[in-house]
């Protein structure tokens, strides 16, 4: 299969996740539209996302639940998960531990650095902080694909040319210093003031 469009996987995880909530509530099928309400979208887009995986519900019935959450499932996780290196043990490191910790995907931290040696040698919810050093030989030796940058903003680009050097193939960038794409690695910036200024155009008075 070709590689979807950025927007089309992030509401696949977004469906995913209403669809396992819905799974918990004993149902087991349900049509584009009610999809489409719970993520305040159109039924259209929901029915454009999910034939571009291939799936496709009965006109009775809908989709069987079950089957979307396992082939949505298929096409974002691996078999065995891929393992995350959060870089910078602040407030937002500790607190990405934390949320993600609970959030019982496939997804796993397995490791943090930083260079303060107050951060440094402990363990935050079950995952060890080592020195920056020590990086490369962490991300080799866990196999570490994904990299969190949740440092100072000026220490960002080094943060992005070590983990890439390391070997890791996907950077979240949450710190608001924006990073050049470079070859060979899947870069995603996360700007709250971004999301904040729109939420606040929208919202203005006309
Ligand atoms: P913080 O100061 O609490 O934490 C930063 C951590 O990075 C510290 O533990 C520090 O020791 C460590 N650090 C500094 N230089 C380092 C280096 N070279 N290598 C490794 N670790 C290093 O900051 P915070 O509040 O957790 O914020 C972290 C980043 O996220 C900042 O860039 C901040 O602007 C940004 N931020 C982003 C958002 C967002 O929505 N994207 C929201 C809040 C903060």
């Amino acid at each position: 299969m070709n590689l979807l469009p950025d927007k089309t996987v992030e509401r696949l995880s977004q469906y995913r996740r209403s669809l396992n909530n819905q799974l918990s509530k004993g149902k087991t099928h349900i049509f584009s539209h009610e999809i489409a309400n719970l993520l305040h979208i159109t039924p259209v887009q929901v029915r454009r996302d999910i034939m571009l995986i291939g799936y496709s519900g009965t006109l009775r019935k809908g989709y069987n639940i079950q089957e979307l959450v396992d082939l949505i499932g298929k096409i974002i996780d691996t078999d065995e998960g891929q393992k995350i290196a959060v870089v910078g043990m602040g407030n937002l490191g500790k607190a990405f531990i934390h949320y993600l910790d609970e959030r019982g995907t496939k997804l796993r931290i397995v490791a943090a650095f930083d260079i303060n040696p107050e951060k440094i040698d402990k363990t935050y919810a079950d995952v060890y902080c080592f020195h920056l050093d020590r990086l490369a030989e962490i991300v080799h030796k866990e196999g570490i694909t994904i990299g969190i940058i949740t440092t100072p903003p000026e220490a960002a680009r080094d943060m992005k040319f070590l983990l890439r050097d390391a070997g890791v193939k996907g950077i979240l960038n949450f710190t608001p210093k924006p990073l050049s794409e470079e070859e060979g690695i899947y870069l995603e910036e996360y700007d709250m003031i971004t999301s904040l200024e729109k939420v606040a155009y929208f919202v203005k008075p006309r």
